[in-house]
């Protein structure tokens, strides 16, 4: 059982018994995702033929895959500023399967007052872009 449909069986049990201050946890995480992606999949039918990935996994499997990846992307974010990480550098694959926008952000820093911005950044299903910690600048 992969650690996704693990977080999804347990949906509905944590959500009601915590405070309002409490720190997002992975499955809120996981449940931003699914609708960001559900969002862009429904605007592009082409999704799953166009990834850069494409006929390694089932349908389904691809979907889970990009939440998962969109997930963890929001939760180093957001891990990065509350740890008051000095910054992250975006790490593009920068080949001939990279989108435009990716590769212009490969190696760029950013700094703990551009979290936000990064976090607002806007992305697109199959990016196989990373964040890597930075621990001084
Ligand atoms: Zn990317």
């Amino acid at each position: 059982m992969s650690i996704f449909d693990r977080i999804f069986r347990r949906r509905g049990k944590t959500t009601d018994n915590r405070d309002q201050d409490d720190l997002l946890s992975m499955t809120d995480f996981i449940r931003r995702a699914e609708q960001e992606v559900e969002r862009l999949i429904e605007a592009d039918t082409g999704w799953y033929r166009n990834l850069p990935y494409q006929g390694a996994m089932s349908i389904t499997k691809a979907k889970e895959y990009e939440i998962e990846k969109w997930a963890v992307w929001n939760r180093v974010i957001y891990d990065a500023k509350r740890s008051r990480l000095a910054g992250l550098k975006w790490s593009c694959r920068n080949d001939s399967l990279s989108c435009p926008e990716c590769i212009k952000n490969h190696d760029r820093i950013f700094t703990l007052d551009q979290y936000d911005r990064l976090a607002s950044k806007s992305r697109h299903l199959g990016c196989r872009c990373e964040l890597i910690p930075i621990q001084s600048i």
